[in-house]
């Protein structure tokens, strides 16, 4: 299949926006932006790839960020199906890969269960994006040859992870979702036997104008001393350590 063939009408393309900055979408991606009915976009999609829309295509904002009220999942495939059924050409972005904690396999699921036609185009995921903007390789011979991705949100009282597990296989971890929970991350993390002093990266708005990195240590982000606001990614791990500068 051609993933850049022009949309059919009733086809819904499931389309990654990938981290911020619009030159870092995909030929695919840009190519379909530009050309649909529709376009339902989450709130982390930025305004840089919003300018690379079709100007006359519907835009239809569907996200939903930690805490702020807005349309339901169940909601959001609904319209998916109702747009393709009128037989509109749409376009589902999200950000970054929409297979990485974005819910696709959802959206999919329902379209497929309603006979759409649909197809996926990757995005860069802002996992691997925003620590290469800080200058942090995620894989790094002399430290990793695993790498975690995982979502902060599993950091509450309830948490489902093995955090002890974690903490011996993965030399890396990078957390989505992972500003509100820091501190809680970071305790769980010293309580399953890290150091103190190991290293750690949030990346903020990573790829747009306001990007912001702060570097610090695990117990810094245990105690409070420094904290992250969404949307972040944390990357915990000596891969920090070997962070090479090449912006301002
Ligand atoms: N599917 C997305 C992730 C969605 S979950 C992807 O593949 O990137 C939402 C989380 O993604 C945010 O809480 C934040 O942790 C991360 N995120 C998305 N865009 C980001 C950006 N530009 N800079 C830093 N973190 C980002």
């Amino acid at each position: 299949m051609k993933l850049d063939a022009a949309l059919q009408a009733g086809e819904v393309a499931l389309v990654g926006a990938g981290p911020g900055a619009a030159s870092l979408l995909t030929l695919a991606a840009a190519k379909l932006i530009g050309d649909c009915d529709a376009i339902v976009y989450d709130a982390l999609v930025s305004a840089d790839v919003m300018t690379m829309a079709d100007k006359t295509a519907e835009k239809i904002l569907a996200g939903k960020r930690g805490g702020r009220a807005s349309a339901s999942q169940h909601d959001i495939c609904e319209t998916l199906v109702r747009l393709a059924q009128s037989g509109k050409r749409i376009v589902r972005l999200k950000g970054g890969d929409p297979f990485v904690f974005g819910r696709g396999g959802e959206e999919v699921r329902a379209l497929a269960m309603a006979g759409i036609r649909f197809r996926i185009i990757p995005g860069i995921t802002s996992g691997i994006a925003a620590p290469a903007m800080a200058g942090i390789p995620v894989t790094d011979r002399s430290v990793n040859a695993t790498l975690a991705f995982l979502t902060g949100h599993e950091a509450s009282e309830k948490s489902r992870m093995d955090w002890q597990a974690l903490a011996r296989a993965f030399p890396v971890l990078v957390f989505y979702m992972g500003a509100r929970n820091l501190p809680e991350i970071a305790k769980r993390l010293l309580d399953a036997g890290l150091a103190k002093q190991t290293p750690l990266a949030i990346i903020r708005n990573a790829t747009l104008a306001n990007e912001q990195t702060t570097v610090a240590t695990l117990s810094e982000a245990a105690d409070g001393s420094v904290t992250a606001r969404s949307p972040s990614i944390v990357i915990i791990g000596d891969v920090v350590t070997n962070r090479i500068c090449w912006k301002d």
